[in-house]
C-alpha cells in the first residue's frame, strides 16, 4: 500500500512488516487544483484536447451504468475523527457524498480496515465494530443520498432511488480474532467482504508482504473460507500470498474475487496478481478490482521515487512514529498528512487503463472491474485521485474502443455477477446464519 513499507519489505526481506506499519497512507486531492471533473476542464490528460463528444458519451453512460467501487478507506477517519461525508474532505482525505455523487458511483464498499496493531495489543474485533458503527452513523445522517445495502437486489434499487449504495468489507482476517461466530457475528450486521490478510500474516493465513508460516491456508483458514461461503461473504484475496491466493481457489465454492489489486505483468510487486492467478480468478468465475495506486500501477517509474521521497521524510516520520506510539490512528493519520504534503509526480492515466487492458486479455472481459483505494493509498494517476474523477476512466476506455456493454461490465456489473453468484452459493449451502456453521475458535 504504501511505498515506504514496500521499500521496507524489500529491504528486510522475509521478516514482519506488520510491527511497524503505521497505517495506510493517503493522498492529497487538493493538491492538484486544476483536478479534470465533469464539470470542465480536461478529462484524463492536460496535454491532449478532449473530444468532447466522446466526453458527452462517456457521461452518459456513466449515468446509466451501475458504478461500483469496492474499496474505499475513508471510514479510518469516519471512525476516528467522526469524519462526515458532506462538505469538502479536510486535507487529506478525497472521498464526500458530493464527489461521490460527480463519478456516477452507485456503490460503494467501505473499507474496514484494521491495523496489525490490533494483533499485538488486542481489540481487532471491537475496532472493526467501531468501524461499522461509522459507516451506520454516515447512512443515518445522509438518509436521501445513502442506502446501507447488503446485497445485489440492494444496490440495484438504491440505483433506482438515485442513491448511493454503502456497503461494507473488512480488511485483515485478523479482525475476526480467529473465531467464526465472531465471522457470522460481521456478517450479521451486513458485512459482505473480507480480505483474508493485510500485509501481515495472520493466524491462519500467509500474506503477499509477511511471513510465510502457514503455506497458505492453515486448516483453519480453509475453514474460514467454507463458512465465508455458506454466508455468502465475498473471499477477498488481495493483500494475500500467492500460495494463500491458489488455497482459496481450490476451495472455495464461491467466485474469487481480489477487492483492491492490479496486474503484476506489468507492475511487479506481490500486492498485484499475476498472469496464471488471473486466469484461475476468471476461470472461477470471479473478477480482479484493479487498485490505482501509482506503485501498482508502474512500479518501475514510481517505487525510485517513492524511495527518494521516504528518504527525504525518515527524520520527520520517526518523529511521529515516536510521537504516537501509543496510538495507531493517529500516527496513521499524521503520517498520511506528511505524505500528503509531498505529492510524487502523477503517472498518466493511461498506464491505469492498461491493466484494465491487461487484465481483458489474460483473463477475460467479464472479469475486471474497478477498487481503487481512495483514501487508502496516496499517490494515483492523473485524472484518477479522486471518486468524482471514475468519468475519466470510461472516457479513457471509450477512446481505447470499449463498447458500451463492455464498459459497464468494468464499472459494475461483472462484480455483481460475482456477488449473486456468491448470494446463490450461499442460498444452496444453508437456510439460516447459524446454519450448520461450525462454531470453532483457534488461540494465538
Ligand atoms: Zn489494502
Amino acid at each position: 500500500m504504501n511505498p515506504r513499507y514496500f521499500f521496507i519489505a524489500i529491504a528486510t526481506a522475509g521478516l514482519l512488516i506488520a510491527s511497524i506499519s503505521t497505517g495506510k497512507s493517503k493522498a492529497d486531492a487538493a493538491a492538484w487544483p486544476n483536478k479534470p471533473s465533469t464539470q470542465g476542464g480536461s478529462p484524463s490528460d492536460m496535454r491532449q484536447p478532449r473530444d468532447e463528444k466522446l466526453w458527452k458519451r462517456a457521461l452518459e453512460i456513466q449515468r446509466k451504468a451501475i458504478v461500483i467501487d469496492t474499496h474505499n478507506d475513508v471510514t479510518t477517519p469516519m471512525a476516528n475523527d467522526d469524519y462526515d461525508l458532506s462538505g469538502t474532505p479536510p486535507t487529506p482525505y478525497r472521498t464526500s457524498i458530493e464527489r461521490m455523487k460527480q463519478g456516477g458511483l452507485s456503490a460503494e464498499f467501505f473499507s474496514l480496515y484494521i491495523k496489525p496493531w490490533y494483533v499485538e495489543h488486542g481489540g481487532a474485533a471491537r475496532r472493526t465494530l467501531d468501524m461499522i458503527d461509522s459507516v451506520y452513523r454516515a447512512v443515518e445522517r445522509h438518509p436521501n443520498d445513502l442506502m446501507f445495502a447488503t446485497s445485489v437486489a440492494d444496490i440495484r434499487r438504491a440505483k433506482k432511488q438515485g442513491k448511493i449504495a454503502a456497503l461494507m468489507g473488512i480488511e485483515g482476517g485478523h479482525a475476526i480474532e480467529n473465531s467464526l461466530p465472531t465471522l457470522r457475528e460481521f456478517y450479521r450486521l451486513g458485512v459482505r467482504y473480507m480480505t483474508l490478510t493485510w500485509n501481515n500474516t495472520n493466524d491462519w493465513a500467509d500474506a503477499g508482504r509477511g511471513e510465510k508460516k502457514h503455506n497458505g491456508l492453515s486448516d483453519f483458514g480453509k475453514e474460514v473460507v467454507r463458512e465465508m461461503n455458506r454466508l455468502g461473504m465475498l473471499v477477498d484475496v488481495s493483500h494475500v500470498s500467492d500460495k494463500t491466493m491458489s488455497d482459496a481457489l481450490d476451495i472455495s465454492k464461491a467466485p474469487i474475487f481480489a477487492s483492491h489489486s492490479s496486474a503484476r505483468a506489468l507492475s511487479n510487486v506481490p500486492r498485484n496478481v499475476p498472469d496464471d492467478l488471473l486466469q484461475r480468478i476468471a476461470k472461477s468465475g470471479g473478477v480482479v478490482q484493479v487498485n490505482f495506486y501509482s506503485v501498482f500501477v508502474d512500479t518501475n517509474t514510481v517505487s525510485p521515487q517513492s524511495a527518494e521521497r521516504d528518504a527525504r521524510l525518515k527524520a520527520q516520520q520517526a518523529a511521529i512514529d515516536e510521537k504516537y506510539k501509543g496510538d495507531p490512528e493517529r500516527r496513521g493519520e499524521e503520517s498520511d498528512k506528511l505524505e500528503a504534503a509531498n505529492p510524487l509526480p502523477p503517472l498518466p492515466i493511461s498506464k491505469l487503463i492498461d491493466h484494465i487492458d491487461h487484465i481483458v486479455k489474460v483473463a477475460g472481459i467479464d472479469h475486471v472491474g474497478l477498487g481503487a483505494d481512495f483514501d487508502g493509498a496516496n499517490d494515483m494517476p492523473e485524472g484518477a485521485q479522486d471518486v468524482s474523477m471514475l468519468p475519466n476512466i470510461t472516457y479513457e476506455l471509450l477512446k481505447r474502443g470499449y463498447s458500451e456493454q463492455d464498459i459497464r461490465k468494468i464499472l459494475g456489473e461483472n462484480f455483481l455477477r460475482v456477488f449473486a453468484e456468491a448470494e446463490r452459493v450461499s442460498r444452496s449451502m444453508s437456510k439460516t446464519i447459524s446454519g450448520d456453521g461450525s462454531v470453532r475458535r483457534i488461540d494465538r
